[in-house]
């Protein structure tokens, strides 16, 4: 697999290394750190339904 920085898949760098990771990799496959959380999906689905119920609360308030 290449290692290109421009490939759209990998969009966060490791905070401990600068490794671009692999989005929704748990761990920088190169120093094995964790990876942040918003390098997953999960974090990212809790995030718009959060949004999406203030939201919802705002219209109906
Ligand atoms: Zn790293």
């Amino acid at each position: 697999m290449s290692d290109t920085p421009n490939d759209p898949a990998r969009r966060f760098g490791c905070p401990a290394c600068g490794h671009m990771l692999t989005f929704n990799e748990r761990r920088c496959g190169n120093c094995a750190e964790d990876a942040p959380v918003y390098n997953r999906t999960g974090f990212w689905i809790g995030l718009a339904l959060t949004v999406l119920a203030a939201v919802v609360l705002a219209i109906i308030a």
